[in-house]
This record gives C-alpha cells, sequence and structure tokens, in this order.
C-alpha cells in the first residue's frame, strides 16, 4: 500500500521545520520533504552566519508597522499566539546563548548552526520523517479515501496525505534552492498571487548619473533614506553603503521593500545636522576649503566627492555665495535620485508578494477553497523588515498551521 501520512510538508527551510516538529510533537504521522542537498540553508547564511533569528520589538497588535504585504493586518493573528518570547523560550531551553545587536534584534552568539540543530533535534521529538534531498515531481488531490486527499509524486515514490503544507520560500538566492514550487501549486489549486519582486535588495544605478558616486563605493554612514508620496511615505534612519553598482547597507535594503521602480528615493546624508546653518556659520569664521569645513560632518570622502560637482563648492568657504552654501545644504540633506533597478534574486533577502492572504485563513493558513492545502512562511505575501522579523512571520506561520493540522 501507498505510505500514508497525516501531513506532508515540503520546503524544510525555517517554517517548515518549525511546523514539522510541532506537528509531530501533537501525535500527528508527519513526512517532511526538501530537494536541496542540504538542510536549511538560508538559515545557515542569515545574519551573516549568527542568524537574527526573531526580534524583540515587535509589535504584534500593530503589524503593519514592521510587515510588507496587500494585508499586513493578516499576519496579526498567527503573530499573537507564536511570539518573539515564544522563540527565545525555545532557544534557552536548547541552551543556546543569543544576544540583541541593534534596534531589538537578536542573533544567536555562535552560529546559525545551534538553530538547524535545535530543529532537527525537535523534529527527531516529533518523530518526523525527513526526506532529503528528495524531489516533488507531482501533487495531486483525490477523493479522499480513508482519509487520503493528497497524492505526491516524489523521488522516493508515492505517498499519500491527509494534508499537505507547501513551506518553500520564496525566489531569493537560487543557487541554494530556491524555486517557485510554491507559486505553482498555488496555481494548479486556483489561489490567486501577488506579483513577486526582490525585496530587501541593493538598488542599482546605471549610467554617467551615477558616475560621480562611483568613486565612493565602500564608504558607508548613517542617513535619513525616504520613499513614497506624503500620504505614504516611509523613512528609515539606518546606514547607507555606497558599492561599485549603487546603494546597499540596512537604509536601502529596507527602503527597498516599500519602493516603487521608476520613482526617486529621498536621501538625508547629514540626519542630525542643520547642514545649513553650520555652513552659515563657518562662513562666518574659517577660510578653509568647502570640503575641509564639510569633511568635520560627513565622511571626507563624501566631503571631497560632493563639492566637486560645482565650481561654486571649490573655494574656500568665506568665499562662497551665500545661495551656493544653501544649494549644497539642500542637496546634501536631500539628495533625490531614481534607482535604474535592483541586484535581483541573486542578492534579495526576501521575495515581496506570493500567495494572496485573501486565499488563506489568518488562524491556520489553510486555503479557503482548497480543503487542507496550507501555506506557510515566505511564500505567502507577508513580508518582514530587516532584523528578524521575516523569521519571526516563518516560525509565527508555521505555529499557526501545526496547531491546526488535524490527524486522520
Ligand atoms: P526557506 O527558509 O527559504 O525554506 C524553503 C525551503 O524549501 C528550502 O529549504 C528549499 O530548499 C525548499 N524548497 C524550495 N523549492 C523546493 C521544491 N521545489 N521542492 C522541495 N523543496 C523545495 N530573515 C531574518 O528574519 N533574519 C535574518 O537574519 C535573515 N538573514 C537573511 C540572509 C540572507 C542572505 C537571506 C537570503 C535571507 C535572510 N533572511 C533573514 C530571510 C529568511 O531567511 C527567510 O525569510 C526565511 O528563511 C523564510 O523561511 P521559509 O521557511 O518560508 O523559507
Amino acid at each position: 500500500p501507498t505510505p500514508f501520512y497525516d501531513a506532508i510538508i515540503i520546503g524544510a527551510g525555517a517554517a517548515g521545520l518549525l511546523c514539522a516538529a510541532q506537528a509531530g510533537q501533537r501525535g500527528l504521522k508527519v513526512l517532511l520533504i526538501d530537494h536541496a542537498d542540504k538542510v536549511a540553508e538560508k538559515i545557515r547564511i542569515s545574519g551573516g552566519g549568527r542568524c537574527n533569528f526573531t526580534n524583540r520589538d515587535l509589535d504584534v497588535r500593530a503589524p503593519h508597522k514592521h510587515f510588507v504585504g496587500q494585508n499586513p493586518q493578516f499576519c496579526r493573528s498567527a503573530l499573537s499566539r507564536f511570539t518573539p518570547d515564544d522563540f527565545i523560550a525555545l532557544i534557552e531551553r536548547h541552551g543556546i546563548a543569543y544576544h540583541e545587536k541593534h534596534k531589538g534584534q537578536l542573533f544567536a552568539d555562535r552560529s546559525a548552526e545551534d538553530i538547524i540543530q535545535m530543529l532537527l533535534a525537535e523534529c527527531a521529538d516529533g518523530g518526523v520523517t525527513h526526506w532529503q534531498p528528495c524531489a516533488v515531481q507531482s501533487v495531486t488531490a483525490i477523493p479522499d479515501e480513508a482519509g487520503a486527499r493528497y497524492r505526491l509524486e516524489t523521488g522516493r515514490g508515492t505517498v499519500h496525505a491527509h494534508s499537505l503544507v507547501i513551506a518553500t520560500g520564496g525566489l531569493s538566492i537560487p543557487k541554494i534552492g530556491a524555486t517557485d514550487f510554491g507559486y505553482r501549486v498555488a496555481t494548479q489549486f486556483g489561489l490567486p498571487l501577488v506579483e513577486r519582486r526582490p525585496g530587501l535588495v541593493p538598488l542599482t544605478f546605471d549610467g554617467a548619473g551615477w558616475e560621480p558616486y562611483a568613486q565612493l563605493a565602500g564608504l558607508a554612514l548613517p542617513v535619513e533614506i525616504s520613499t513614497g508620496s506624503k500620504k505614504e511615505r516611509m523613512a528609515f534612519l539606518e546606514d547607507l553603503l555606497f558599492t561599485h553598482r549603487g546603494l546597499s547597507g540596512p537604509a536601502v535594503l529596507q527602503i527597498s521593500s516599500y519602493w516603487q521602480p521608476g520613482t526617486p528615493l529621498a536621501i538625508n546624508l547629514a540626519p542630525s545636522q542643520n547642514m545649513a546653518a553650520l555652513l552659515q556659520d563657518a562662513k562666518a569664521r574659517s577660510r578653509k576649503l568647502i570640503a575641509n569645513e564639510l569633511s568635520g560632518h560627513v565622511p571626507s570622502r563624501l566631503a571631497d566627492a560632493w563639492s566637486q560637482q560645482s565650481a561654486d563648492w571649490q573655494r574656500p568657504i568665506n568665499e562662497a555665495s551665500d545661495k551656493a552654501l544653501l544649494r549644497l545644504a539642500e542637496q546634501l540633506s536631500r539628495w533625490e535620485l531614481i534607482p535604474t533597478g535592483t541586484e535581483g534574486y541573486k542578492k534579495a533577502e526576501v521575495t515581496l508578494g506570493g500567495i494572496d492572504t485573501k486565499a488563506l485563513a489568518q488562524q491556520t493558513m489553510e486555503s479557503r477553497t482548497q480543503p487542507g492545502l496550507y501555506f506557510i512562511g515566505e511564500v505567502v505575501d507577508i513580508t518582514g523588515w530587516l532584523g528578524g522579523y521575516n523569521f519571526q512571520w516563518a516560525w509565527a506561520s508555521a505555529h499557526a498551521c501545526a496547531e491546526a493540522l488535524a490527524p486522520c
């Protein structure tokens, strides 16, 4: 007879591992399948190898603050039933030491590998059967016979399941196993999709307009970055990094999830200073070159590159006109530029868009139209900010689903 499982979970990443473990521990017979050679490679490379596994600042009552999607409120139910404290409690039970870095971001002290080993131990505890690497060739809904509602053809043979959980993540970093499998299954069963695009991604600037800034590659500085018209303006105070092809760093990764192609970004390169007043003040007491004066307030490479842009700015500050100094101050505090594009899925940390949340029940992650079919983690149209929010969504949606899965 065909092997039967209460639940088959496809994708042994963050969401799939936790969901399998919790469903197994609730007594369900669970099969976890992943096509990649190595388990949870995205956890392994996350947070610079230390996995920023959650964020203490998450406000579960106001998910729109830290999550992007057509309906960020969708994640409220799951996030409030499995909070950052719940994941911290799990980490502590496994004796994994961690620390807070910046703005509530929690990282493993030693290595992301500790988080992976913890999730595998939890799966073992739940008696989860884990097939990896194992490809899934097809998924079919079958007439419910003795509880079996899905048939899967896999690299290790045919299997039947009562429930099927899709946890195959997004499209970013294809070289470590990302695929569009989840979106294809959704389409097969008639679930709507929200258009996908790279998120938390460096932005690129092509052409002659970028030439003056290309020399700044490697430079990092704190900025305020914003996008969107007045009503929907989104802004971040974070570090900006100049790269050979454009801009990166936390400021740009964060804003990239809100930026609409073709629209401008505004960057304040000296966010904590009143540049107009500082330059006027310097004019009254100094004979230094403008670039030298500027370098007291912004990195000197930036001061040099900036003042080279106009003959009016290449002179001693006491000889500069008030108008020229005001223009300089304005441009530094409101640098407007239109990115040509993004570095794409090769460099993106996440995928925006995905399974339309309208098609899922927010308490359980189950399809509203296809009984027994669930979608969890990044494959859903919920994307978190940089800083541990994406893993927290993976854990919370996995937990909501695991609680809802029923034995047959
Ligand atoms: P994943 O963890 O991506 O797991 C999906 C699994 O499905 C993979 O194992 C894959 O092999 C498998 N799969 C895919 N297609 C198939 C198929 N056809 N058949 C079988 N299996 C399949 N988020 C944070 O919160 N904090 C961080 O520090 C952080 N750092 C990151 C750093 C980088 C470089 C990247 C790329 C992302 C980072 N993220 C971080 C985002 C985070 O890794 C993801 O949001 C999270 O892993 C999503 O979990 P998931 O379980 O939905 O998908």
